[in-house]
């Protein structure tokens, strides 16, 4: 009897040190995923941010013509409410950086050929028709929201912790299990490995945009994928680089595209007036700025503050 109490009481000891783990990979949003995810539920977790993912990308993919936003670009149907939050918020975002992320450039994104990936340089004229055809496309936050509604559903389930790789967007979710901050690195602009790390704590979303990360090449010269909505051409700021850590993984993701056309000065300036994330600026000379309260490591840096 005694043995055999011994023996379940070792069982309950084992299974409580081996909390469950869960790796899983996927493709969506035209993006490989990583998830990573610990607690009772990681498992069922992992599967329910997959089927997330592809619900997400069935209704806001701007290529499928059948996606509820082409749909609505064509003035076929209406938003149900989360979809009509989503449109708001975007526009909010928009309003916010003052046109710099610009949630309706499907038709210059088209033209310049990063939906279809057959690039070409278009002429003047043509630009200017695309900017002034004005359709949604979400491309440049729709990865943050993604995020957001995957932490939403991992607070319902048993899951201690997380980290979902999405691309350029990283969201961690809780705490790592041996307590030390996540460390994120921010890759180098120029090359394979990274320009510096970020110490990330619980739950937040850390979002890159680069014109690295999608790009042609025509004569020589050198086109990426952010486009700046004023010329309807890729922005030229002087960055290489825009890190964004929130709580809020689309805001995150809309103000790393913006800041990268905004441009350092004007993207500090509205880290000093919003005060509502971190941000890190790896400019075109490989110089590294960031803002105070981000937890940068392993490289050298300015310091943005809070008075200039
Ligand atoms: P991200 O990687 O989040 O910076 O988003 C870039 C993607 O968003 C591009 O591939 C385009 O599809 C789209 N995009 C490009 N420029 C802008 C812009 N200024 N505002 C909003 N979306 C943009
Ligand atoms: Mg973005």
């Amino acid at each position: 009897m005694r043995r055999l109490f011994a023996a379940l009481l070792c069982l309950l000891l084992l299974s409580g040190c081996a909390a469950p783990t869960a790796e899983k990979a996927h493709w969506a949003m035209d993006t490989y995923v990583q998830i990573s995810l610990g607690g009772t539920d990681a498992r069922t977790g992992a599967e329910a941010v997959c089927h997330l993912l592809d619900v997400l990308e069935a209704q806001w993919s701007p290529v499928d013509s059948d996606s509820f936003l082409s749909k609505y670009n064509r003035g076929e149907v209406e938003p149900t409410g989360e979809q009509r939050a989503v449109l708001d918020k975007a526009a909010a975002l928009a309003e916010r950086t003052g046109g710099a992320f610009d949630p309706k450039l499907q038709e210059l994104i088209s033209l310049w050929g990063f939906l279809s990936k057959e690039y070409a340089v278009p002429g003047e004229n043509a630009i200017q028709a695309a900017l002034g055809n004005k359709k949604w496309n979400l491309g440049a936050a729709l990865k943050g929201y993604a995020g957001d509604t995957a932490v939403a559903l991992l607070e319902q389930m048993d899951i201690s912790w997380g980290l979902l790789s999405l691309g350029g967007n990283i969201q961690t979710f809780g705490e790592k299990p041996d307590g030390s901050p996540w460390r994120v690195a921010i890759k180098d602009p120029k090359g394979e490995g990274y320009a510096g790390v970020l110490e990330v704590t619980d739950t937040a979303s850390v979002v890159t945009s680069g014109g690295y990360q999608r790009y042609f090449e025509e004569n020589g010269k050198h086109y990426h994928h952010i486009l700046d909505p004023k010329t309807g051409y890729p922005a030229e700021s002087g960055l290489a680089s825009v890190t964004v850590i929130a709580r809020d993984g689309m805001t995150a993701d809309a103000l790393s595209t913006a800041f990268y056309v905004m441009g350092l000065e004007k993207a500090a300036e509205h880290w000093r007036q919003y005060r509502d994330f971190e941000a890190v600026f790896i400019l075109s000379g490989g110089e590294i700025y960031a803002t105070q309260g981000a937890a940068l490591t392993d490289c050298e840096f300015e310091v943005i503050r809070h008075e200039n």
